[in-house]
């Protein structure tokens, strides 16, 4: 797996650019969506991003540990976990409880710092956040740490769950609802420095979302929010992700031979195939059986049969260099789509998910190689 350390900064710069005055939190968790987190962050802050998004403790912990001392917020813990330890790195925590609140207190008090404390309200994303009734109480809360030294008020936010369809009216509900959140906080006196909502999606397709600060995960790593807001190519961004590896083996077969777990191929004439050493173990999706792109052999083809854990088989007859084929030839699953080659996406509708999802199960053992 090839990461292009440079397309992440560009993607980052443009987000930037679009984003002002706003400024960029680049997400990267889930190891910056499979691209490697440290490495990711680097680059996406040499883009401008001043911030970094993370989902779990142990990623802000281990940005901090790599030294990289950028603003940084975690927004998914569950009490018992050492939450003293991000407050002592100065990590931003969020909350969507007077109860997550107290606990994030409690943590202050014991890490002998204030907590930098971003609350989120549930606009419509039915997920994380405060409900409307229970805001208030957050809010209250988050004053009383305040008074108390424990906490610095930072940050008003929340998740959009339809940003990827432009125009959407839960789009504007969700907007109401946090205006709402938001005008709240002030009636009781919390004064929070920054209110931040969009995605990329949001940040791409809709100014009103953008306010001081804004979420962008999959448009740093160069890909798209989806099908509703264009693809990468249309919005500017390069696909920073490369998967590549080598033919294992390349063998003649005849007519008639069933191919992989279940025989859902077969071939129909005498063919050469070749092997491919990546399966659903790397992070190939065995919903791409039969279906995921493969540029090999001077060609294009697809995955013949099923995709095994650690691999699968590509049929090479009548690919242009088929004849010459031999272990150890080139094999790309998706890149950054510069001259046709297969991406992400592609991956993403040849096995029914998206390309989040693509590049985020990419495993850990495979090689990588950044550039
Ligand atoms: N903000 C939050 C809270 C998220 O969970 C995510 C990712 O799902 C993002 C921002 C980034 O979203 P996207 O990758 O669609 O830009």
């Amino acid at each position: 797996m090839v990461v292009d350390l440079d397309a992440i900064a560009a993607n980052t710069a443009l987000l930037v650019e679009r984003a002002a005055p706003a400024a960029v939190m680049a997400v990267v968790k889930a190891d910056a969506y499979g691209h490697g987190l440290v490495p990711a962050a680097r680059a996406a802050l040499a883009g401008g991003a001043t911030w970094l998004g993370v989902a779990q403790l142990g990623e802000a912990l281990a940005l901090r540990a790599a030294g990289v001392d950028a603003r940084v917020l975690c927004w998914l813990w569950v009490p018992g976990e050492d939450v003293a330890a991000a407050v002592a790195a100065g990590v931003d925590l969020s909350a969507s409880s007077a109860q997550a609140v107290e606990v994030l207190a409690d943590a202050a008090r014991a890490a002998g710092r204030p907590v930098r404390l971003h609350l989120e309200a549930e606009t419509g994303m039915g997920r994380g956040g405060a409900a409307p009734q229970d805001w208030p109480e957050a809010v209250r809360a988050a004053l009383a740490a305040r008074e108390q030294g424990l906490a610095e008020l930072v940050g008003t936010w929340s998740h959009l769950a339809r940003a990827d369809e432009p125009g959407h009216p839960s789009l504007l509900l969700q907007r109401e609802a946090f205006e709402q959140a938001l005008a709240v906080a002030a009636e009781l006196g919390a004064a929070f420095a920054l209110r931040h909502l969009a995605n990329s999606a949001a940040l791409l397709t809709d100014p009103g979302t953008r306010y001081d600060l804004v979420r962008p995960g999959i448009a740093v790593y160069g890909l798209s929010p989806g099908e509703g807001v264009g693809s990468s190519e249309q919005l500017g961004l390069r696909p920073a992700m490369a998967l590549r590896t080598r033919l294992a083996l390349v063998k003649d077969v005849d007519a008639g031979q069933g191919v992989s777990y279940g025989h859902t191929y077969t071939t129909e004439r005498p063919t050469r195939l070749g092997l491919v050493p990546l399966g659903y173990a790397d992070g190939v999706p065995r919903a791409a059986s039969g279906t995921g792109p493969v540029a090999v052999a001077g060609g294009m083809t697809a995955v013949a049969g099923r995709v095994c854990m650690d691999q699968f088989v590509v049929d090479l007859g009548g690919l242009p260099g088929a004849a010459r084929a031999a272990a150890g030839d080139v094999v790309e699953l998706f890149g950054s789509g510069a001259l046709g080659g297969p991406t992400a996406e592609d991956w993403a509708r040849a096995s029914g998910t998206i390309g989040y999802e693509v590049v985020a199960r990419v495993s850990a053992r495979l090689p990588r190689r950044y550039t």
